[in-house]
């Protein structure tokens, strides 16, 4: 079988060149079939949905926003490591890393801190890999709805710690209800 008759979808169709009959360049058929394929379509389920109004069932193990963690003290727990940076298949994620002050010790929890963390929405495949590599348990993929929000400035697609780290009265209330149990 020769390159040229393989079709590999079973849709492959030859091209004619032949001169087109008087109905034919009246189009008429294929209007006809055009409506009719859209009209087919007003009785069919819809596989679109209203969004925003309409959100779809997410699955259980959807990952949403990332989010770097504090841990009960509110202390940032990222060391910087860059493991997560090794593991990111996108190469998304750019690190700088400082040393601890000795009056920086409430705010974190290691020696070694990440003082700038930057994620690249625009590569980022929401994979969780950066989840899973890190040894600190400092970076998670929410359950967050809330994605990255449409911009015409690539910039604002880069996620500084200003939207990373965790609130620090989210971090409050989940020491309080470690405290409590
Ligand atoms: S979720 Fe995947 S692609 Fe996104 S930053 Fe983490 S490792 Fe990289
Ligand atoms: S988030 Fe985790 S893996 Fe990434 S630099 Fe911080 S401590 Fe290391």
């Amino acid at each position: 079988m020769s390159i040229e008759t393989i079709s590999l979808s079973g849709r492959k169709k030859e091209v004619s060149n032949k001169k087109m009959t008087f109905w034919e360049s009246l189009y008429l058929v294929a209007i006809v079939k055009g409506l009719f394929i859209t009209i087919k379509h007003l009785f069919t389920r819809k596989v679109t949905i209203k969004y925003p109004e309409q959100v779809r069932t997410r699955s259980d193990v959807y990952r949403g926003q990332h989010m770097l963690m504090r841990d009960d003290e509110g202390r940032e727990r990222c060391t910087a490591c860059g493991l997560c940076a090794l593991s990111c298949p996108a190469e998304a994620i750019t690190m700088k890393a400082e040393e601890r002050k000795p009056e920086e010790k409430h705010l974190y929890r290691e020696e070694k801190y990440a003082s700038i963390y930057e994620i690249n929405m625009l590569r980022c495949i929401f994979c969780g890999l950066c989840e899973e590599a890190c040894p600190k348990e400092a970076i998670y993929l929410t359950k967050s709805k809330v994605l990255v929000p449409s911009n015409y400035d690539r910039e604002e697609f880069i996620f500084g710690k200003d939207k990373l780290v965790m609130p620090l009265e989210a971090a409050i209330a989940n020491g309080k209800l470690k405290n409590a149990n």
